[in-house]
């Protein structure tokens, strides 16, 4: 007894079409420009013990506190989905033994998830690119990965669109200075902050910056920057990244107020944001992580890395034209429909993209290969098959010829 469907998960995507080839291109240029550049993919789980991402991304952070799919497995463990691939990453960085390899260039694609509030640009189930660099504490570290970052945009046609900003967090002895400096600020406007913000004066003020609440933004927005209390050594890290972003020719510009909203951040902080997207605005997001491995449980040890929302950078650049199969095999009769199996799976072997309908007379199934797209409809009778060879129709001139079935592969390869 059939029952009604049941729907798609609020906030979950089903992709078809132009909305997949532009996802897909997303991951495809990633992935070329990633080999560019030396990274090595790297394949995690989705799911891990709830602990990898509560020590490293912090306990009083929104994805933490409020965004996790968090659930006991049947063994009665915690486990979470993954609401980023950072933590997981470092993880396996310390169970598997990657050590050995430091510093290691990584990257990594797929399905993350967190329980927000779903929006035009905003899911429950979304997917990240994302790149790493573990085991260096070298600005050009940082360098590389905005460069990266940058390429990918300039290959994905969008990086008009999208500015890099840039901030520093300084180092332990910066952010306690800024952090003083933040909360006396804010202690000013108390009675006007939103409740979350006064909840995050107590546990983590910097976070009060990257509130989205409308409340907030002036009192945010009007917070002293960060510069005034950077120690040398932090003001000096910084200059050494910003040189060589101006060298790599990568454009930026300073937001000293830019925070993240996970706690892991130290010294490099950035986000590329393009206001195309509405309140999603973000498409590529991160910093450096030197104190999480350490949180993991791990040795100190430093790291930096990005993540982008693969859907915000495929609404952003569109997808690339839909590509027809080279050849529609059009066969006509009993005998041709039989001879056909041979003849499609001969050019698909010599990697010739070649396609043919199941059913339909000859008219409809010509009208399937131009709406498809295919460059060439090789149409086959009976009596040519007798003759050993197939009427081959350009169907973008219309020009018609006859080839022989021998040559077939290489006439339609060619033009
Ligand atoms: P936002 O401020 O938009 O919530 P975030 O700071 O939580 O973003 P990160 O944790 O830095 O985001 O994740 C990196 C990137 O992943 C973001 O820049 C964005 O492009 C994308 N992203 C984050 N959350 C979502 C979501 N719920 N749906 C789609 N994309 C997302
Ligand atoms: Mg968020």
């Amino acid at each position: 007894m059939a029952g009604q469907t049941p729907n798609r998960i609020r906030g979950t995507q089903d992709m078809l079409g132009e909305a997949q080839r532009a996802f897909q291109h997303v991951i495809d240029t990633f992935d070329r420009v990633r080999g560019l550049y030396g990274f090595q993919r790297v394949e995690i789980p989705i799911f891990e013990a709830t602990a990898v991402f509560a020590r490293s991304i912090g306990e009083t952070t929104d994805v933490v506190s409020k965004e996790m799919y968090t659930f006991p497995d049947r063994g009665g463990d915690s486990l979470t989905l993954r609401p980023e691939f950072t933590a997981g990453i470092c993880r396996a960085y310390l169970t598997e033994g990657w050590q050995q390899f430091a510093p290691i260039k990584l990257a990594a694609s797929g399905p993350v998830f967190r329980y927000e509030r779903p929006q035009k640009g905003r899911y429950r189930q979304f997917h990240q690119i994302d790149a790493e660099i573990i085991g260096a504490a070298e600005p050009q570290a940082d360098v590389e990965l905005l460069v990266l970052a940058d390429q990918l945009l300039r290959e994905l046609g969008i990086s008009d669109e999208v500015t890099l900003q840039l901030n520093t967090l300084g180092d332990a002895p910066t952010r306690d200075a800024w952090r003083t400096a933040l909360v006396a600020h804010f202690e000013k406007y108390r009675g006007e902050l939103s409740e979350d913000s006064l909840d995050r004066l107590t546990r983590n003020p910097l976070r009060i910056l990257d509130s989205k609440d409308p409340r907030d933004r002036p009192i945010a927005d009007s917070a002293p920057g960060i510069d005034q209390f950077l120690t040398q050594e932090a003001a000096a890290f910084f200059a050494q990244v910003t040189s060589g972003l101006d060298a790599a020719g990568v454009k930026w510009t300073r937001n000293e107020t830019l925070v993240r909203g996970l706690d892991y951040y130290r010294h490099t902080a950035f986000e590329f944001v393009t206001d195309r997207l509405g309140a999603q605005g973000t498409v590529l997001a991160g910093g450096r992580y030197d104190g999480l491995i350490g949180s993991l449980g791990g040795p100190e040890t430093p790291g930096v890395g990005w993540a982008a929302g693969i859907e915000r950078l495929a609404m952003l650049a569109g997808a690339p034209q839909g590509e027809g199969p080279q050849v529609a095999l059009i066969p006509m009769g009993a005998a041709a429909e039989a001879a056909a199996q041979g003849i499609v799976a001969t050019l698909r072997r010599a990697g010739v993209s070649a396609d043919m309908a199941y059913r339909g007379n000859m008219k409809k199934r010509m009208q399937k290969a131009n709406a498809a797209g295919a460059r060439f409809a090789v149409i086959l009778g009976d009596d040519e098959l007798a003759k050993g060879v197939a009427a081959v129709k350009d169907l973008g001139s219309g020009a018609q010829s006859e080839v022989s079935l021998d040559t077939l592969v290489e006439a339609v390869r060619a033009a």
